[in-house]
């Protein structure tokens, strides 16, 4: 979801796709066959190397930064676009094809950013103000990262490394979107699951339902099943996801981000990366991490003792704790998330926080009616409330199908610029049931609407440096910010506002969910813990052979390695763009729990959603995040809130 140089989804103005002005709200290209895509790619590079050539001649003043931020808004228009469709297309061909042109565009950036030339002219601009200089530092370190400073032989293979990892890593994510591994149950064995889970799955020969492993399948079927050998069979089939092949490409992608580090002088591919994030060094995230693993330790092993005490006869498996930890939260607290389903309408949820946008943030969302990849999904303008000019468009698509993205996760599509009028558009993409969501699915959406948000309400003279163009251990903490909302009776109350139809939430179930959410908190920030430190190991100088490695890190925890389950197959984060970057889920919450300060009195105060809006969002990456915390705030950050979130009984 992140946008940069380095990582990409971005898209243009070949013929095929629609121009768009700041007066006229931008449509989706109508690119769906692969030829469409092909033709549209080949078009963007041709006119993005004549760019670069122009740009070779650039005169050495400030007119050059906005010259690099058109290429970047170039490329943006028709990777933006493909860098979704490869993730939501139902057409196969048309996903290849994306893919194919994602491979070309990332190798013609990382020629690119080889360029000797512009480099050198980037090197004497001398910037105007201070948002200038941190874009022309930006792009200096991107061209230095991608190794213009290196001796031509190293400059060829670090070009090699770049393609080789972003083919391997569209490899990875594509083997885990298309496994199609089904598992099969009688009706006896899924005793306890909602029959809306199942009724409607294909039978095999022995009338047994064939499930597959899409959220709203997986999770319920976890969570709800009464019996462990039905458990046990969906969770192992869960984490055998991606398979061997999988582990044999993270072993190489790693293998090469080591020696791409080497290139570059450090000894490990964390050490490059990180002097470029928040934390700066991988000794900084390490000491994070041991601080995290203290706080939560003690409380892990309490949730294990009482999920053990809940069921005596059998030894704690890791396919027990999700469905104890549920059962624990019904029996004590009187919550089961399938209940909230008949509150949470699908389009009354997205109306739902669409209203809680237009409280804190004075913008409105009105439907944009245009063909888009699929039926299900949809798309809405965005407007600012008090004048009602024309913001960005949002694209929405909530519910799963095969071949479709299984998680929930934004597309940037475009960023916005005030130095050419471009206008920002995202793209959510989540997978929920059309029965409704239960509260951790609205949490879900709330978090994934803050990083469209974050998109759609900058307004950054660079597109480069609009919205989730943040460090990437910033990037979370807006969305993060905004997830307990959801256990706010003032704001689900917003629900009757949208929804006549929809039942409010009864008094009380609220405080009583959050109760439940506090259970179970130290299985969940261990696991989070471990998560990070494998993929800093992973990582790190002397990582090994990455199912060696998890191994052992996970053998050490009290539940220990289950033989045969091979968790880092289907750990897509880390062998795209989150390597060396899992900890920042962590890190960013705590920058998420000192923002929720300002927020404490009243969560839908207009007055701190516009100061907040003003100086968080509207500035993207354009200044330092820790500076605009200091704005926000009026104080420096601090991690207080987050330890005492942690430690918080
Ligand atoms: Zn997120």
């Amino acid at each position: 979801m992140r946008l940069s140089w380095r990582a990409l989804p971005i898209a243009v103005a070949g013929a095929l796709l629609a121009a768009s002005s700041a007066a006229a709200p931008y449509t989706f290209p109508s690119i769906d066959h692969p030829a469409g895509i092909d033709r549209a790619c080949a078009a963007a590079l041709v006119q993005a190397r004549s760019m670069e050539r122009r740009l070779e001649t650039w005169p050495a003043d400030d007119s050059l930064l906005g010259a690099l931020d058109d290429l970047a808004q170039h490329l943006e228009d028709t990777m933006g676009p493909v860098g979704l469709l490869t993730a939501v297309h139902p057409d196969a061909g048309v996903r290849a094809a994306a893919q194919a042109c994602e491979r070309r565009y990332q190798a013609f950036v990382s020629s690119f950013l080889q360029n000797v030339r512009i480099h050198r002219s980037l090197g004497r601009v001398v910037p105007a103000d201070d948002i200038d200089r941190r874009f022309r530092q930006d792009q200096l370190d991107a061209f230095e990262d991608a190794g213009v400073a290196l001796t031509p032989m190293h400059r060829r293979r670090a070009q090699k490394i770049a393609r080789d990892v972003g083919r391997l890593a569209q490899d990875f994510e594509r083997r885990i979107l298309e496994d199609r591994r089904t598992v099969a149950f009688s009706e006896e064995e899924l005793e306890g699951v909602p029959r809306a889970v199942w009724a409607g799955a294909p039978k095999d020969g022995q009338r047994r339902h064939r499930l597959g492993l899409d959220a709203p399948t997986y999770q319920p079927v976890i969570e709800y099943a009464t019996r462990a050998a039905t458990r046990e069979r969906m969770w192992r089939a869960g984490l055998m996801q991606g398979g061997d092949a999988n582990l044999r490409t993270l072993a190489e992608i790693a293998r090469l981000r080591r020696e791409e580090a080497a290139l570059h002088g450090f000894p490990s591919y964390a050490d490059f990366v990180l002097r470029r994030r928040m934390a700066r060094d991988e000794s900084t995230v390490s000491a994070f991490l041991a601080s995290v693993q203290d706080a939560v330790a003690q409380r892990e092993a309490a949730d294990l003792a009482q999920l053990q005490a809940a069921q005596p006869a059998a030894p704690l498996q890791r396919w027990d704790v999700p469905y104890l930890t549920e059962r624990l939260r019904r029996e004590r607290n009187g919550v089961d998330q399938e209940q909230f389903r008949a509150y949470f309408p699908p389009d009354a949820s997205l109306a739902f926080v669409f209203r809680i946008a237009e409280r804190l943030f004075g913008v409105t969302f009105e439907a944009q009616p245009q063909p888009l990849w699929h039926r299900d999904a949809k798309a809405f303008a965005v407007r600012d409330g008090a004048a009602g000019a024309y913001l960005g468009t949002l694209f929405v698509d909530l519910y799963p199908r095969p071949g479709k993205y299984n998680h929930a996760a934004v597309w940037g599509l475009r960023n916005v610029s005030t130095r050419t009028g471009r206008t920002p558009a995202a793209a959510l993409v989540v997978n929920f049931n059309r029965a409704g969501l239960n509260l951790d699915e609205l949490e879900t959406l709330l978090h994934e609407f803050g990083h469209a948000l974050h998109g759609l309400l900058s307004a950054t003279r660079y597109a480069s440096q609009g919205g989730t163009n943040v460090r990437l251990d910033f990037v979370e903490a807006p969305s993060q910010m905004l997830e307990d909302w959801v256990y706010d009776p003032k704001v689900v109350a917003l629900f009757q506002q949208v929804c006549a139809t929809c039942p409010p939430v009864p008094d009380g179930l609220l405080a009583r969910a959050f109760a439940a959410r506090e259970f179970g908190k130290g299985v969940r920030f261990a696991r989070q813990r471990l998560f990070a430190a494998y993929d800093l190991a992973l990582y790190g100088p002397r990582a090994g052979e990455p199912m060696a490695l998890w191994r052992g890190m996970e053998a050490a925890t009290p539940l220990g390695h289950v033989a045969g389950s091979m968790f880092p197959a289907g750990f897509a984060h880390i062998a795209g763009g989150y390597a060396a970057g899992y900890y920042s889920y962590l890190w960013s919450l705590v920058l998420a729990e000192d923002l929720r300060t300002a927020f404490a009195g009243d969560r839908l105060s207009a007055e701190t959603g516009r100061r907040y809006r003003e100086t968080v969002l509207s500035q993207g990456g354009q200044v330092d995040a820790a500076e605009l915390l200091r704005r926000f705030l009026g104080r420096p950050p601090s991690n207080t809130a987050f330890f005492q979130a942690l430690s918080r009984p």
